[in-house]
């Protein structure tokens, strides 16, 4: 018999709470030491350990090529049907809608008083590697959510490793995707040696500076391992979901939305929050009839997330369900209750906020326009999406006149002498004399 978690949020104890809280970022430290040995392997040995570790873990042969060619972009296209293409394009087209209107102005300067212009100049990100995992499902959907913002900030090179199969060939919907999006930089290599690659460079993979794109424990542990060698972007981890809920929901809806992001993998969260005792009854008898006709691995993906890191959890009112749902930050949230709008005021930490019984998670990773890399691990309490942002960075720019300057050097001349810093006062006082 399928059991789902059920926890009354005031009589919760601080060990269930720590539990479902710490989700599962927290088993990266079991993968920590492997993953330390494939970066040394990666970092000396280059591509034959990148080689060696596809063979390893994704039983590929060991004389493959790691660069996508141009045949195999162009294979790629025949192998997929007319509806997965159009769907492709309908997706991307709403994407990059989205995300075109994210871009900044180039340049921005005002004039903070009468000569001194102080402004931003917006510079993309030389060269980025985005990756895309592929262990429990193809992600052509990541691949264009990655590729598209940093196609459109301008990034010069921007790269794409992802695993490949048994035979050492790379998902054709994800090439046909890249092809879409402008990018024909793709490697066949994933987990902890694609990050590695990425972070040192290998023969055939040139080192990029920031990374971006979600990932397995094994990719996240090697993140957090060169967070000092190269950008590693935004902590995207295990998917999780919470369903906020009042009794003017339909059960049905929130059983099916909730199984949405448990369906990733066994490592995922995926909670009701609802102050509204039926409702959560109802779903609970939903969710099992609705598991039971479920094709594996996605059923025992969904039954491991209902009694470990999911469940729901019984509130007294939708103040406290919000409540809860921000101490949680959860990196997808999804509010069905009488009046969305109003309960979005009450939300301060998630990833994104889909309103209404109309949106569900789903439209939201493949087409409705904004990213669905998000930030995961309570790491939506101070990151968010990726964007456009994630790959332009900013020089500050200032211009003086000889006017703004007299005007301002008795003031940091002031400061300079306050702090010690001799050589800065003078610098002014004697550009004056
Ligand atoms: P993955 O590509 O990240 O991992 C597969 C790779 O892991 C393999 O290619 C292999 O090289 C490596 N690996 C496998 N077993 C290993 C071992 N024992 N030791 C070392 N390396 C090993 O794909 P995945 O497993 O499907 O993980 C994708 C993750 O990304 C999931 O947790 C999913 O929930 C998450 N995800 C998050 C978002 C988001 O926006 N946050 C979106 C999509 C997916």
């Amino acid at each position: 018999m399928m059991k789902i978690n059920r926890y009354n949020w005031k009589t919760m104890n601080s060990k269930e709470k720590e539990t479902l809280f710490s989700r599962s970022e927290i088993d990266i430290k079991d993968v920590q030491e492997s993953v330390k040995d494939i970066i040394k392997q990666v970092r000396e040995k280059g591509d034959t350990a990148l080689l060696s570790l596809n063979h390893k873990f994704d039983k590929t042969p060991l004389d493959m090529k790691l660069r996508v060619s141009e045949q195999e972009f162009d294979q790629a296209e025949s192998l997929l049907s007319e509806e997965v293409k159009k769907a492709l394009q309908y997706s991307i087209d709403n994407v990059r809608r989205f995300h075109s209107s994210q871009l900044p102005e180039a340049m921005k300067m005002v004039e903070i008083q009468p000569g001194l212009l102080v402004g931003e100049k917006a510079i993309p990100i030389d060269s980025v590697g985005l990756y895309v995992p592929r262990g429990r499902g193809f992600f052509p959907s990541m691949l264009y959510m990655l590729s598209i913002p940093a196609v459109t900030a301008g990034v010069r090179r921007v790269c794409v490793v992802t695993p490949p199969d048994e035979n050492g060939t790379v998902d054709p919907a994800c090439l046909y995707a890249a092809k879409l999006c402008g990018v024909h930089e793709i490697y066949k290599v994933g987990g902890a040696q694609a990050i590695a690659a990425l972070a040192y460079g290998t023969e055939s993979i040139e080192k990029v500076e920031k990374l971006s794109g979600p990932g397995s424990m094994y990719v996240t542990a090697a993140k957090r391992l060169l967070y000092d060698q190269v950008d590693v972007g935004l902590p995207a981890g295990p998917s999780e979901s919470i369903v906020l809920a009042d009794g003017s929901a339909n059960p049905q809806k929130v059983a099916l939305d909730l199984m949405i992001e448990a369906e990733h993998g066994s490592d995922s969260a995926a909670l009701l929050i609802t102050h509204d005792s039926n409702l959560a009854d109802n779903c609970e008898r939903i969710i099992k009839e609705l598991c039971a006709e479920l094709p594996e691995p996605r059923k025992t993906f969904v039954e491991d997330v209902m009694k470990g890191y999911g469940g729901i959890i019984v509130t007294d009112s939708l103040e406290e369900s919000a409540e809860v749902a921000n101490l949680f930050a959860t990196e997808h949230l999804q509010i069905q209750t009488k009046e969305p709008f109003h309960t979005l005021s009450l939300i301060k930490n998630a990833g994104e906020i889909l309103l209404g019984e109309n949106t569900p998670f789903s439209i939201a990773n493949y087409a409705a326009g904004p990213n669905a890399v998000l930030p995961t691990g309570g790491n939506a309490k101070t990151w968010s999406a990726v964007s456009v942002r994630d790959f332009i960075k900013y020089s500050s720019v200032i211009f003086s006149t000889e006017a703004a300057l007299n005007e301002i050097s008795p003031h940091v001349e002031c400061l300079a002498d306050y702090e010690g810093f001799t050589t800065h006062g003078d610098a002014l006082k004697k550009r004056r004399k």
